[in-house]
């Protein structure tokens, strides 16, 4: 039987939130809701889970004298966490000395923080089918790796995401450009990319998959619109031929048993035909995964609250068609909406607001979600509120 606690006592379940961005913060909501005590960790103040969690700190969360500090200051049941660039070391040594379990696994947060440890797990221990890829660390390299996977071809810094540092080498001549622009965008001092061969695929989705207490939980599929690496569309269910899902589900399976743990994985894969790829996994819920704020009744952030805390998830978890639409800011500034009146006036339609503090660049900063009877009029739907929005930067 789960017990749970009551927060700001010494009977408190504790979460430690690693990284406290906009699903960070609907993690937090959904743990609250359920009596959890959370504390929200970021490398900036007022990020958006700080905002709706009982205590909030500012770390640099790859620095591990820094977060065994706070780890050992806050003594959490779980630590739980929102991004990837994290001192791993400090997880693995907190959970084999028994203080805190990570979620899914110290070992999963490892492994997905770079892209390398992930891909070398999926295309090489478990034989998982992906595009042909070569991890290179100079621009000589890269100039050999485009020769011979060929263009075009993508090259993505192993420790960046949102697409951050990635893009397209089209012709062999352009292998330079990217290798410099993966060099400005890359984190943690890492000088590593990945390039891979181009998936001319149908379409893309995520499969969002939930590891819990009583086994394996396989939403339905998530189909997206990506731009520059970066999210800008998503819906449920994507219409899928039987072979194609059959085979998206077998690959989440194995690569989420792989990696172990409660709570929700993105699996994110490439289809073309009744052929499907494995493209990377986020052992935790996925920015694609918002469309099931609107899609079921338990989200995806429901879902991974449930999950991490040994809780049971219903049988059948059924997706409305719905769909999400990401809303950017781009300047630098605080972001101030308007017009949220007439994006409200579509039907069916929700809008988020992150709360981010500031833009610098470009930044997710709301998401709109709708129903509709099909996917295609909760897609117009969210896309219309989106667009009626208006976004100053103050
Ligand atoms: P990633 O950061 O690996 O999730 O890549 C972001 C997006 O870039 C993906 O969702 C795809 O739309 C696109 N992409 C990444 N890798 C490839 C590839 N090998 N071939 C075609 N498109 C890709």
């Amino acid at each position: 039987m789960t017990i749970l606690g009551t927060p700001l006592t010494p009977h408190a379940t504790r979460v430690l939130l690693l990284g406290s961005g906009e699903l960070g913060k609907e993690v937090a909501i959904e743990l609250m809701r359920l009596g959890v005590e959370v504390i929200a960790v970021d490398r900036y103040p007022d990020a958006p889970a700080h905002q709706v969690a009982h205590r909030a700190h500012v770390i640099d969360m790859l620095d591990p004298v820094a977060l065994r500090a706070l780890i050992e200051r806050e003594q959490p049941h779980l630590i739980v966490p929102e991004i990837e660039a994290l001192a791993t070391d400090v997880l693995l040594d907190v959970e084999e000395a028994g203080l805190a379990t990570v979620i899914p696994t110290a070992r999963a947060a490892r492994l997905t923080m770079d892209r390398e440890g992930i891909r070398r797990l999926a295309a090489e221990e478990l034989g998982l089918p992906t595009s042909p890829y070569r991890f290179v660390d100079s621009a000589a390299d890269l100039d050999k790796a485009v020769a011979e996977l060929g263009t075009p071809c993508v090259v993505k810094p192993v420790m960046s995401s949102s697409g951050k540092g990635q893009s397209v080498v089209r012709e062999p001549h352009g292998a330079r450009a990217a290798w410099e622009y993966a060099m400005e965008a890359g984190r943690a001092t890492r000088t590593r990319v990945i390039v891979e061969a181009f998936v001319e695929f149908d379409y893309e989705i995520t499969q969002l998959t939930v590891r819990h207490v009583g086994g394996t939980a396989l939403l339905e599929p998530i189909g997206h619109v990506q731009e520059d690496g970066d999210y800008r569309e998503s819906w449920q269910p994507q219409p899928m031929s039987p072979a194609a899902l059959a085979r998206a589900q077998e690959i989440a399976g194995q690569i989420t048993a792989a990696l172990g743990g409660y709570g929700v994985f993105g699996v994110e894969l490439f289809v073309r035909g009744d052929e499907v790829l494995f493209n990377e996994v986020s052992p935790r819920p996925h920015d694609t995964g918002l469309v099931t704020l609107a899609s079921q009744r338990l989200s995806e952030f429901a879902l991974h609250a449930r999950a991490i805390l040994g809780l049971p998830l219903p049988e059948a978890i059924t997706a409305h068609p719905s769909a999400s639409c990401a809303v950017l800011g781009e300047g630098d500034g605080i972001p101030v909406f308007g017009a949220i009146d007439q994006a409200l006036a579509v039907p069916e339609t929700d809008v988020r607001f992150f709360g981010k503090p500031r833009v610098e660049g470009r930044r997710r900063i709301a998401v709109t979600v709708a129903r509709g009877d099909t996917v295609e009029i909760a897609r117009d739907r969210a896309r219309a509120a989106a667009n009626a929005l208006t976004v100053s930067l103050a």
